[in-house]
């Protein structure tokens, strides 16, 4: 009988490895919904009420039922800190969904990997160390990365990280649209109001967080230049794995 054999999905193949990597720096993996309610998607997250996030636009919500599909891993951070005392280091690899147009970088489902420390003396310095520690293990010891401003509702103050760029090596490319940069990571402290929300006194614990596009990883780990051909079904792609 001539039969083929099987082979790891290239994005189960990164995430497995995205987690070793935190799992071998003491995080501990949470899980949580996918269809999630506007209050620990949104709300609890410092999202304002009128935030374009919420909009039909850019969310999948239900039709007869007061509920969506989480936008961002983030809802299990709040899902976590309502059952649990920190200290504690946490991922969330999982599903998150945005309603929009699809096309190079974009598909209306992808996967993230969010990341949250909170404790006693948690400071940007960690976040910094633990995520130039992540991205060493991934992409190899001479890896350089920048930390520039960014904002995000639930985070403050708030990150961007970016890798230099893997093909020009920072001089300037079409893949880095010529700026030697590439955005990999959005993080930042986690802002006061979300640990209010869940009931942790920000004058005793600080925290942080962090949100990574693990499709996004794939593509530049393994120079895929569209991430939806992940998600064909061609196994012409996924046998190269
Ligand atoms: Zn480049």
């Amino acid at each position: 009988m001539n039969s083929e054999k099987g082979h790891i999905h290239p994005v189960t193949h990164i995430t497995n490895e995205m987690v070793k990597a935190f799992l071998e720096m003491g995080f501990d993996v949470a899980a949580g919904p996918e269809l999630e309610d506007e209050y620990h998607n949104f709300d609890a997250l410092n999202f304002p009420k009128d935030h374009p996030a919420r909009d039909m636009q850019d969310t999948f919500w239900l039709k007869d039922i007061p509920k969506l599909l989480r936008t961002q891993t983030s809802n299990v951070q709040i899902r976590y800190m309502e059952k649990n005392k920190p200290p504690f280091k946490i991922i969330v690899p999982g599903k998150v969904f945005r309603n929009e147009a699809t096309d190079r970088t974009h598909e209306v489902q992808f996967y993230q990997l969010e990341g949250l420390a909170v404790g006693e003396d948690v400071s940007m310095a960690n976040l910094k160390y633990y995520l130039n520690s992540f991205l060493r293990k991934i992409f190899g010891e001479d890896v350089k990365t920048q930390f520039r401003p960014g904002y995000f509702p639930f985070v403050e103050p708030g990150v961007e990280i970016d890798l230099e760029c893997f093909r020009c090596k920072g001089s300037g490319c079409s893949t880095c649209s010529h700026s030697g940069w590439i955005e990999v990571l959005g993080a930042g402290m986690v802002h006061p109001n979300v640990l209010r929300n869940v009931g942790i006194d920000p004058e005793k614990y600080q925290g942080f967080a962090f949100g990574v596009g693990i499709d996004r990883i794939a593509v530049l780990k393994y120079g895929v230049d569209d991430i939806r051909l992940f998600y064909n079904g061609d196994l012409r792609l996924v046998n190269q794995f």
